[in-house]
């Protein structure tokens, strides 16, 4: 069996294999696709199988083999595997970290979190092994007794972004496998290099062969076919609002569990009596770290008109002393985006903006010269004079840009941040107790956060969106072990005995 991802090297790159029943195993299709490295598209990172749907039904074939033994495995027993796996992620946490900087190209500093949220995830579901998985519940009759038990879904198929390349296959996929799931992790095509690596190091870490599989190729083909497939019993997608409509209506009609996590318009709300400095740290880290690529990213800022003009200087003037370039640098505060066809994506928006008649204060360009020549560079990007009904307030960009909406009261600022189909992440900048009370009721998302960015989960609180965001499941935490499970109700009745005992 082979133990390593690469089956060969060429001169322009390792050829990756997909991970089915505990092997690597080539594509029946014979052909890979490659990923490059979007600070130097010149350089491969890898070339990876561009799988068909014949090696979907090896893996599903492989998922229904393992699964009853895996399901009957202690669940302590399924911890102990996750707790090896993280030692083994802090083991390896700054190569991965490096390679991922590599794939997708955001700065070190956040790759190593990426890491470290894999590492925090497997911890704590390992813990989840050891708790109760069920509850007594007091029977209304007499002598019977009444109790929950948990079980799992079966074989759960696993679609996932690129722009967590290892933190969201690790928090969708930990929890299914310790909920005794067989899963099929399917992840996107610009970063599938550490998903795999994850796979490696659970089978290292003891993962019996089968229970996690990893197929790689494009969404549209194989996505698809493992949302469609019969054999899988639920499916998990992190990804764009569009494709988490298109899966949920192919899972509607089977009547399938599918947990989707979706895209986000966040806003912060600036108010009156803010911080400003504190404020403007915020939006500048939750606007341009990831290169604004994360579903969290701050996209608005509503701000009050009273300090409308400080606060968009002082936010300009962060925007400009960004330094960008390759993530590799640890003085580079933003890397690319994570293809060339996302800065195409971006610029659109810019135009979008002028023609709506939004004022561009900074940035608006891709960086093209010298070093940035051979990347996917685009300036941090900031419109003020946006109103709530111009597409760059309304639609997820997905990338350093920020659009500034000013309002005259807190109540137009909760009307404008909630006029968004999405609902997923809200940060509100006040000293006001009443103000943050009533914003915890009053804003539409999941996520809320005071005097904070709109980014920042913590694994052991449930995460989520309402409306677009989501299809109101919530992932992280104890939630999580619920989404990729069952509960069954039980019912012992043991009637007094002829004696009367
Ligand atoms: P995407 O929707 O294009 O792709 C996500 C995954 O779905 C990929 O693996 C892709 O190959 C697959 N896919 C594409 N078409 C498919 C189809 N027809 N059937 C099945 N699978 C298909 O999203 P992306 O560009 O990879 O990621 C960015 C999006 O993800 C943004 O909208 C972002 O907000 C969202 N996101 C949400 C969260 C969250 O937790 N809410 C986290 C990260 C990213």
């Amino acid at each position: 069996m082979a133990m390593s991802p690469a089956a060969h090297t060429t001169g322009q790159g390792q050829i990756y294999q997909n991970f089915i029943a505990g092997e690597w195993r080539g594509s029946a299709s014979g052909k890979t696709f490659s990923s490059t490295n979007p600070a130097n598209t010149n350089e491969v990172v890898g070339h990876f199988q561009q799988s068909t749907l014949a090696d979907l039904e090896e893996a599903v074939a492989a998922a229904g083999k393992a699964q009853p033994a895996w399901a009957a495995v202690p669940a302590p027993e399924r911890g102990e595997i996750l707790l090896r796996t993280a030692l083994l992620l802090e083991q390896h946490k700054e190569e991965l970290a490096a390679l991922m900087t590599r794939e997708m190209g955001k700065v070190l500093k956040e790759t190593r979190g990426d890491v470290q949220t894999a590492i925090d995830v497997a911890r704590f579901m390992a813990g989840e092994g050891r708790r109760a998985e069920g509850e007594t519940i007091p029977s209304a009759m007499h002598n019977k007794f009444n109790m929950t038990i948990r079980q799992p879904m079966g074989i759960v198929g696993i679609i996932t972004p690129w722009n967590f390349p290892m933190a969201i296959p690790a928090w969708k996929t930990l929890p299914a496998l310790l909920a005794g799931n067989a899963v099929i992790l399917k992840p996107a095509s610009d970063t599938p290099l550490l998903a795999l690596k994850l796979a490696n190091l659970l089978h290292e870490a003891g993962l019996p062969g089968g229970v996690l599989n990893v197929i790689t190729g494009p969404g549209v083909v194989l996505g698809d076919a493992l949302v469609s497939h019969k054999g899988v019993n639920m499916i998990s997608l992190t990804g764009s609002t569009e494709v988490g409509r298109h899966i949920a209506e192919i899972c509607g009609r089977d009547l399938r569990r599918c947990t989707l996590e979706l895209g986000g318009k966040n806003a912060v709300i600036v108010l009156e009596d803010a911080d400003l400095d504190l404020a403007v740290e915020s939006v500048s880290w939750g606007a341009f770290g990831t290169t604004g690529q994360r579903c969290t990213a701050t996209s608005r800022v509503i701000v009050h008109k009273a300090i409308q003009h400080a606060f968009t200087d002082r936010l300009v003037a962060a925007a400009e002393k960004l330094q960008i370039g390759n993530g590799l640098d640890e003085k580079v505060d933003m890397g690319p985006l994570v293809n060339r066809g996302r800065v195409q994506a971006v610029h659109q928006y810019t135009q979008v903006g002028q023609q709506e008649g939004a004022k561009l204060l900074t940035g608006g360009a891709p960086l093209n010269n010298g070093d940035y020549s051979q990347g996917a560079f685009y300036k941090p990007t900031v419109f003020s004079d946006v109103s709530p009904d111009m597409r760059i307030a309304r639609e997820e960009v997905f990338g350093p840009f920020v659009s500034i909406l000013p309002v005259a009261s807190y109540e137009e600022a909760v009307q404008v941040a909630n006029a968004t189909e999405y609902g997923l992440s809200t940060s509100i900048f006040t000293n006001d107790l009443r103000t943050t009370f009533r914003a915890m009721r009053e804003i539409e998302s999941g996520l809320i956060y005071f005097n904070a960015p709109t980014t920042g989960a913590e694994i052991h609180l449930p995460f989520g969106g309402v409306k677009a965001s989501g299809n109101g499941h919530r992932e992280l935490g104890t939630h999580a072990v619920e989404e990729f499970s069952e509960t069954k109700s039980i019912f012992v009745s043991y009637p007094p005995s002829s004696f009367g005992l």
